[in-house]
């Protein structure tokens, strides 16, 4: 849509509000709303003002003022409100400059976008975002999350013990994916997710329970170009946070909330095409990928240390990065394989499905930051020809201990993942994609306000075992 055409669509559809919504840096959706005769075709150009000092990791309070710039291809109805209200995805721009913003993270996703022409036309993005499901205490109706209490399953599952009678279909551990209802008790709720995304939109293909325990779920989107998925994922979190609401449930993309169960990842399929061609398809060679695939996932795993810090953003995210939950922990490819950090999908054997599966990101990330970070290393190891290391098509969580030495591991913690950030970050830095302050920025914040605040406080699990001693 134009400008002009957001307004016409505006008033046929009868919309009372106005609201206007950016991505902050640790990719949380803001928002403000405004009255429709404040949206002029002036505004798109000229932006609505903010307070930027409010925003963690943005502006200080001597240069607060900031400009929301409205994407008017980005106008969709908000499908949760009571006044019909229309929504519009934002760039941030400086007032004093007139410049885009550094810290936008839709501005750095939009460079990425445009730093790929070096080498192919365009890039396309599919995400796979999991999340789980939990009753809402706020309802009072009881939460399955207690069900799932660090002793009930190191109880069943350590010691063989029967937790309880289960007369309800409830799901066993780690077996979600994935048995019809009545044991699947989500599939209205997804189902509703997926038509509510339709319509705003999305194009999606699949939706499933997944395989933790209970109330773990993924929807699909179909593959899109990169900013555009990115702001596809904020639309997708907005849509399943707010349906679980309505139906009194709570919806998460912490990576990690069950001790003992599958995590929530968010696997990033990726190619690169020009003139209509997928450049990272070959056929006959390992997994029918080009030279170009190979040395793109070279630089994945080259740079997987310092990705980390963008792509597994929270320390619960090193809760999920453990063997034995098809969560990826060697830096390794393979073709089939979810035990490897980058997987090549081999379902369809046809060019125009050929692509890389990266298995580590999970959803507690900024999606435009990771989109944009993920390029920008493969694209760093198209240009240096970086070698990944030979496959293997073997379960990685079965390695003999001689041959686990060989294979390379990724950081276990976030600020072991920040540390390899400070030092590799040079290939993001190329076309002024990401910037030396934000980096920095980010390295801070992390640290401090989540690195830190975890390292201070006593663990509930330490009281079990120190307590007493
Ligand atoms: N939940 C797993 C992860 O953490 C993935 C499971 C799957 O999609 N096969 O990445
Ligand atoms: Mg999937
Ligand atoms: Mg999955
Ligand atoms: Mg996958």
């Amino acid at each position: 849509m134009t400008p002009k055409e957001v307004l016409d669509y505006a008033k046929k559809n009868n919309v009372q509000i106005i609201d206007v919504k950016f991505t902050d840096l640790f990719g949380t959706w803001q928002h403000f709303s405004i009255t429709p005769h404040q949206l002029t075709e002036e505004t798109f150009e000229e932006g609505l003002g903010f307070d930027g000092s409010s925003i963690r990791g943005f502006q200080s309070i001597n240069e607060s003022d900031m400009l929301l710039v409205p994407d008017p291809k980005t106008a969709f109805l908000d499908p949760f409100t009571q006044v019909p209200t229309l929504s519009l995805i934002c760039n941030i721009k400086d007032p004093i400059t007139g410049e885009s913003y550094a810290k936008d993270p839709r501005h750095i996703a939009q460079k990425a976008e445009s730093y790929v022409k070096k080498v192919a036309d365009i890039s396309y993005w599919g995400p796979e975002c999991e999340f789980f499901v939990f009753d809402d205490v706020r309802y009072g109706t009881g939460s399955n999350f207690s069900h799932y209490s660090v002793d009930s399953i190191e109880g069943a599952w350590n010691t063989g013990r029967e937790e309880d009678p289960n007369l309800g279909y409830k799901v066993r551990h780690k077996e979600g994916y994935f048995p019809v209802p009545p044991t699947d008790t989500l599939q209205d709720l997804r189902s509703e997710m997926v038509l509510t995304m339709e319509q705003i939109g999305i194009r999606c293909e699949v939706h499933h329970h997944e395989v933790a325990t209970a109330g773990q779920c993924e929807i699909d989107m179909r593959f899109d170009t990169l900013t555009k998925m990115a702001d596809n994922v904020m639309k997708y979190k907005y849509v399943v946070k707010n349906t679980a609401v309505k139906y009194g449930k709570t919806a998460t993309f912490m990576p990690k909330p069950l001790f003992q169960d599958n995590g929530s990842g968010m696997h990033v399929h990726q190619s690169l095409w020009k003139a209509g061609k997928n450049l990272f398809y070959q056929k006959g060679g390992y997994g029918d990928i080009s030279e170009m695939a190979r040395h793109y996932i070279g630089g994945l795993i080259h740079h997987a240390p310092a990705l980390l810090a963008f792509i597994a953003p929270t320390t619960n995210s090193y809760r999920r990065l453990v063997p034995g939950y098809e969560a990826p922990i060697n830096l390794m490819y393979s073709k089939r394989n979810r035990s490897a950090c980058v997987r090549i999908p081999m379902y369809s054997k046809s060019e125009k499905s050929k692509r890389i599966e990266f298995r580590t990101p999970d959803p507690s990330s900024n999606p435009y930051i990771v989109f944009a970070a993920l390029l920008m290393a493969g694209l760093d190891g198209v240009e240096r020809k970086l070698e990944p290391p030979a496959p293997l098509d073997k379960d990685l969580y079965e390695l003999t201990d001689r041959e686990k030495k060989k294979i390379r591991q990724m950081p276990g913690s976030l600020d072991q993942a920040l540390a390899a950030l400070e030092k590799d970050h040079d290939f993001l830095l190329k076309g002024g994609v990401f910037t030396k302050e934000l980096i920095e920025t980010w390295i801070h914040e992390k640290t401090k306000k989540e690195v830190d605040a975890i390292r201070l406080r006593p663990h509930p699990h330490e009281f079990f075992l120190y307590f007493d001693i």
